[in-house]
Order: C-alpha cells, then sequence, then structure tokens
C-alpha cells in the first residue's frame, strides 16, 4: 500500500486520500475551551493530530492546520446547554475574561510544547472572529434555514433534515433526537427541540456579549469552527479531526450550518479519535477521575503513583491505534516508560554503530527481516495511521540493534543499504513521524543543591503564609519545566521534563 487511506467517519470507511489542491492540505482540529486547565482527554486529539500533520509532511505535502481557541460561546456539555464558561470561570476567579483566556491558553501552549506537538499554522480565536460569525449566521438566515426569537436565533434542524442527511456523521435519528433532548432553559422559544442556538441573547449577568443585528448576545459553539474553517481553508476543505464525543452535536452542526451557507459539504474527510478511560472507567468529573495535565506530569493526583514525562504519556497514546479506544492505568504507562526507553537505548547504539560497507549480507535472512519490517512501517502508516503497528514493528528490531551493538552479531550481518534503511526508520519514525524525543534524566548534583535551596525557600514562604511566594516558585519552576509535587507532612519533591 503505498498510498495513504484514511477512515472517513462520514462514510464509515477507509477511503484513498485526495488532497483538493495537489500538493496542499487543509486540517482543521476543533482546539480547547480555555476556560480551565486541559486535562488528559485533551491530549490524545491533539497529539493524534499533530501525527497526521507531521505525516503529511513526511508525505511532502505542504499542510495548513488550524486548531482553533473556543475563547467565548455557548456550550453544550454531556448533552445539556451549560454557560458561557469563560465568562462563569472568569466570575469565579475574579478575572477579566480574557486574563482567564491568556491564562488557559498560555499554559495550554506550554503542555502542547511538552508534547512536542508542532505548532498549528494558524490558532484563530472565536472572539476574534464575531463579524465572520455574525455574517454566516446572516447568510443562512436568509437562505430561510435559522430564524430568529427574542433576540435569540436557531438552526432550523427540521427543515435542514427533510432534504438533508442529518445525523449521518454521528449515526443519530432525528426522532429519536426530539424524543431525547431534555427540557432546558429557554428552550420554549424554539420551534424545535432539535434546533441548535446560532446566536444567544445576553442575560444582563452575561459579561461576554457583543452586538448583533439581532441584539446584544453572545455567538452559539458550532458555528465558529464553521465561520473559522471556512475562513482560512475555504468553502470545502481536506480534513477535519477532532474526538469522537464531539461529532454529536458539535461536527453534525457544523455540517448543517456550512452546507447551507456555502451549499456545499464542507469537508472531504472526517476523522476521530477514540476516547480515553481511566482504570477502565469513562473520565468524567463524577468518578473524580479527571487528570490535569500539569497533575500528569507532576504525578501529584490521588490515582497517580508517580510523575509521567509527557513523552510517555504521548508513546502510550501512540501504542494504540487512534481509533481504538485507550485505558489509562500506571501499569500501563510504566510499561510504556520502560519500553520508550528500551526503544531509546536501541536507537541511541544505532548512531554510534559503525556501518557496513559489503552490498552483501552475511546474514540474509536478517537482512531480509530488517528491509521488511521497515518496509512494513509505511504500509502501516498508510493504512490509516497505524502507529501501534509502526512502534511494535521498530521494537521488534531493538535485539537485532543491540547484539549489534554487543558485538553477538557484526553489523556486516546486513549489507550497507540495509543498514542505511534501518537508521533512516529510526530517525523517521521516531522522531520526526512520531515526534518522540529521548527521556531526559535529571541526574545533575548541582541541580539536586538548587532544589534543595528553592525547596527550602518555598517551605519557608509557606510557614509564613506567604502564598503569593510560594505559587510564584512553583509557577516559575513549571514554567523552566521542573514540577514540584507537595508530599505529605509538608515535604515536596520534584520531577523534571
Ligand atoms: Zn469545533
Amino acid at each position: 500500500m503505498s498510498e495513504l487511506y484514511i477512515y472517513n467517519s462520514y462514510t464509515r470507511q477507509k477511503e484513498k486520500f485526495e488532497p483538493i489542491t495537489p500538493g496542499h492540505v487543509g486540517l482543521y482540529v476543533c482546539g480547547p475551551t480555555v476556560s480551565g486547565e486541559s486535562h488528559l482527554g485533551h491530549a490524545r486529539p491533539y497529539v493524534t493530530f499533530d501525527v497526521v500533520n507531521r505525516y503529511l509532511q513526511h508525505l511532502g505535502y505542504k499542510v495548513r492546520y488550524v486548531r482553533n481557541i473556543t475563547d467565548a460561546g455557548h456550550f453544550e456539555e454531556e448533552g445539556r446547554e451549560a454557560e458561557d464558561k469563560v465568562g462563569k470561570k472568569a466570575l469565579l476567579e475574579k478575572l477579566e475574561p480574557m486574563e482567564l483566556v491568556h491564562k488557559y491558553t498560555s499554559l495550554f501552549h506550554w503542555a502542547m510544547n511538552r508534547f512536542n506537538c508542532i505548532e498549528p499554522s494558524i490558532e484563530p480565536t472565536a472572539t476574534g472572529h464575531i463579524i465572520e460569525q455574525i455574517s454566516m449566521i446572516e447568510d443562512i438566515i436568509a437562505k430561510g434555514y435559522a430564524y430568529e426569537v427574542n433576540g435569540s436565533v436557531y438552526f432550523d434542524v427540521k427543515k435542514y433534515a427533510a432534504s438533508h442527511d442529518y445525523g449521518k456523521l454521528s449515526g443519530r435519528v432525528l426522532d429519536d433526537l426530539l424524543e431525547t433532548t431534555r427540557q432546558l432553559d429557554g428552550q420554549d422559544e424554539k420551534r424545535d427541540k432539535a434546533d441548535f442556538a446560532l446566536w444567544k441573547k445576553a442575560a444582563p449577568e452575561h459579561i461576554m456579549r457583543w452586538k448583533s443585528p439581532w441584539g446584544v448576545g453572545f455567538p452559539g459553539w458550532h458555528i465558529e469552527c464553521s465561520a473559522m474553517s471556512s475562513k482560512y481553508l475555504g468553502e470545502r476543505f481536506d480534513i477535519h479531526g477532532g474526538g469522537m464525543d464531539l461529532q454529536f452535536p458539535h461536527h453534525e452542526s457544523e455540517i448543517a450550518q456550512s452546507t447551507i451557507a456555502h451549499g456545499c459539504a464542507p469537508v472531504n474527510y472526517w476523522m476521530h479519535n477514540n476516547m480515553i478511560t481511566i482504570n477502565g472507567k469513562k473520565m468524567g468529573k463524577s468518578y473524580n477521575n479527571v487528570i490535569k495535565l500539569t497533575e500528569l506530569f507532576s504525578g501529584d493526583h490521588p490515582i497517580l503513583e508517580q510523575a509521567y514525562h509527557p513523552m510517555v504519556i504521548r508513546f502510550n497514546i501512540l501504542q494504540s491505534h487512534y481509533r481504538s479506544t485507550l485505558d489509562f492505568s500506571n501499569e500501563s504507562l510504566q510499561a510504556s516508560e520502560k519500553a520508550l526507553k528500551r526503544l531509546w537505548e536501541a536507537y541511541e547504539a544505532l548512531k554510534g554503530l559503525t556501518a557496513p560497507t559489503g552490498q552483501e549480507a552475511g546474514d540474509a535472512a536478517l537482512d531480509q527481516k530488517i528491509r521488511q519490517a521497515v518496509a512494513e512501517c509505511a504500509d502501516f502508516m498508510n493504512d490509516d495511521l497505524n502507529t501501534a503497528k509502526v512502534l511494535a514493528n521498530l521494537f521488534d528490531l531493538a535485539p537485532v540493534i543491540n547484539s549489534m551493538k554487543g558485538g553477538i552479531i557484526g553489523t556486516d550481518a546486513i549489507s550497507a543499504e540495509t543498514f542505511s534503511l534501518l537508521s533512516n526508520a529510526f530517525k523517521v519514525y521516531l522522531e520526526d513521524i512520531m515526534g518522540l524525543q529521548a527521556l531526559q534524566q535529571a541526574n545533575d548534583e548541582k541541580l539536586e543543591a538548587v532544589m534543595e535551596l528553592v525547596i527550602q525557600m518555598r517551605k519557608e514562604a509557606r510557614n509564613r503564609k506567604d502564598f503569593e511566594a510560594s505559587d510564584k516558585i512553583r509557577n516559575m519552576l513549571a514554567s523552566a519545566g521542573i514540577m514540584l509535587k507537595d508530599e505529605k507532612g509538608g515535604e515536596m519533591s520534584y520531577t523534571i521534563q
């Protein structure tokens, strides 16, 4: 298989990838809502689509990768309409909404950096695209698929569904939706329960508000992605990605809005990563198992037995195919840590070996085995980006490299060409495509001494109840990649990333 095949969630089959413009790919991924810290559930889509971006670039495509920041909007949570998360949290934290947005956007970028995710080409914000959203809503109203009631605008789902495949992406049936949609605030003003908000009138206490043709209000959540993706990637673009949990209502609504506004389906390939479970349980507030990324890196969460390096988490995510469920547990993360170390040791050993010069392999069977394993890696990636199988193949080659390093077999067991293929495969797959890095070990004695001093200073600050100084020390260390963990009895430990 020398061409890339992608599983399209919309058609539910693997399809050969053919970009709209040869040599170019438009990729849109739903970004974070920056009303709070990113958690483990956010790590999977961003690592997954980072690999999609990296692989497309590896294949020679010029990728325009757009990932938005949701910093305003009317959100829905677990099937229920919720308040504006940013506005609500800003009140709670006594911050200006944009202060809150800045804080959590920075924290998100920091975490993405730790995961070695390549920055998107454009990172548009919802608040920066209110005009585009209003204009798109006007367009949908003009085309007869949205209506205004009391300063809010709703999309007419029933009318749309009469002539379009509403529910095709998420597999939902409109009649079921009508029956299962719960009674919600402001729902009475909708013509139909299944209709969703494009614009909401702002209540007096709502702090994030903009003028619109329908009065003062704020945009619905779904419309921002339709407005921003079409602005930067065109009315029809190549790939739209996100977590499976976004299929409904978010992506289903995006399809409906964009199809009406632009007269064509917006996306050629829909890609969705599966969800993460923790110790076999769904992640959620009710299970008390939502682990923030900072907690994962510091180990500061009751579920965690230790701190986990961002590369271990990244590796663990890539050890499963992105469409499989992924269960997080201390055991699996610890196994990943060991495996990544072994794999990296083999990679380092390989770099240190002297390449054979012979064209003939001393051990034809081994030579053939390596060539096949390397060739398969390309096939696995082209088969809907099966990173799990690629890593397994590289892992299988580690003992061969270790035997060469230990002198048990000579490098001349394989031909010069095969040796070069092998070296190239480790570099390309591990570093360029999977985006993995070496685990840095923090054994520097001088650093230990400095950390002892800093920890002592923080303890003193806490003892005199100077929490501002104590937080400052922790935050500054965190931004330098050193995570402090408060242990029992006032002790502190640290990990370096
Ligand atoms: Zn979105």
